[in-house]
């Protein structure tokens, strides 16, 4: 048995609880915290542990709480308690729970209040229990995204458990969902072998371009660039070798460009450069200066040095009559006459 103070800042204590050796925690705002050890042998044995904060003035409710999880056969719970705010909200920034049980009234603040305090945070789901009378209450919450409520006239071992294990359930697997959408989402705008953007999130951000430029007469160009011979680097050294020139092209692209303008990978071996605020002869400048830097670069790959690296590059600059694929078109054309003519070259056509 260890006793700790149960000061409402002692973040050292609290981190302690939460990663080391604790199974049961019962902290008390202005009393002591009392851990009943375990090994953290025995911890990595039994992963699946809930942590639960529960938020009641309710000292009767909250023995019969600590009760119930402490007997649950074959689940175990780190349960902490507390009444007192400043320690609630600093536990939930600081050591979120995995679900947390809210049944209080305090510094004026009502259950609903709180819910939504707790909500916002979004770090865990919030089961309310009910005081007979409070149902209606209980109810609000509920449309306010409470994930449970219990009446306390009928709190039972089963219910409350089962309560516990499906928020958190239900929490991690919309969280799990959460990530999944949000990285399909990274996926579909960048583009995974160089981290420039996709051509769906190139296209979308040029046609906002577009507007902008139409709209206010600023200038805006692009560059279609697109590497010499490329084939031939995968045919003679593989694919992988290949790849690596991409990369190598990448980074020369975003040493080049200002943080004003964005690069994206068109398709295989093509990229393009949009780039507000300027005109066609600036573009061209830039263009060439990037031909260049190309042209000198080394991509060192597989134990040998690569200098035979080159681009060809279109530049086009946005016409008031223009339309994405229009503007694209100019681009590509100009790409097209630096190839015919030799390659290693920047071109645009009137
Ligand atoms: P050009 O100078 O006319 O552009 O000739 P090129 O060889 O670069 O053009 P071509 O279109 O004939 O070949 C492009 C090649 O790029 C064909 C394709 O297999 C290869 N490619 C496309 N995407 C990738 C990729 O992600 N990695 C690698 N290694 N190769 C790719
Ligand atoms: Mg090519
Ligand atoms: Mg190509």
């Amino acid at each position: 048995m260890l006793i700790l103070p149960a000061v409402p800042n002692n973040l050292q204590s609290l981190w302690f609880a939460r990663h080391s050796q604790i199974e049961y925690i019962v902290a008390k705002p202005y009393g002591t915290m009392t851990m009943e050890n375990e090994t953290r042998e025995n911890l990595q044995k039994r992963p699946d542990i809930i942590s639960v904060l529960m938020c009641d003035e309710d000292e009767a409710t909250r023995q019969l709480v600590e009760g119930y999880l402490k007997q649950s056969n074959g689940l175990n719970f780190n349960l902490q308690a507390s009444t007192d705010s400043k320690q609630i909200a600093m536990l939930l920034e600081t050591a979120p729970p995995d679900v947390v049980i809210l049944a209080l009234n305090l510094e004026g603040k009502s259950m609903l209040e709180w819910l939504d305090e707790i909500s916002a945070k979004n770090v865990a789901p919030t089961i309310i229990l009910a005081a007979d009378g409070d149902e209606l209450i209980a109810v609000e919450a509920m449309k306010r995204g409470a994930a449970d409520y219990i009446p306390k006239s009928t709190l039972s071992r089963t219910g409350l458990t089962e309560s516990l294990v499906q928020a958190r359930n239900r929490w991690s697997h919309s969280k799990a969902v959460e990530e999944e959408r949000v990285e399909l989402e990274r996926m579909a705008m960048f583009d995974s072998l160089t981290d420039l953007m996709s051509r769906r999130a190139l296209m979308e951000q040029l046609e906002i371009e577009i507007i902008r430029s139409g709209r206010y007469g600023h200038p805006l160009s692009v560059l279609m660039v697109d590497i010499d011979l490329f084939k031939r680097f995968n045919d003679t050294y593989g694919h992988l070798v290949g790849d690596e020139v991409i990369k190598g092209v990448t980074k020369s692209l975003k040493q080049n460009i200002r943080r004003s303008d964005f690069a994206g990978r068109y398709g295989g071996e093509e990229f393009v450069l949009m780039l507000p605020e300027t005109t066609l002869e600036q573009a061209l400048l830039l263009a060439e200066k990037l031909r260049m830097f190309v042209s000198k670069m080394e991509v060192n790959v597989e134990g040998k040095t690569l200098r035979e690296v080159t681009v060809s590059i279109g530049v086009a600059q946005f016409r008031e009559d223009d339309t994405l694929n229009s503007l694209l078109d100019r681009a590509d054309k100009g790409l097209y006459l630096a190839k015919g003519t030799g390659r290693n070259r920047v071109a645009h056509i009137s």
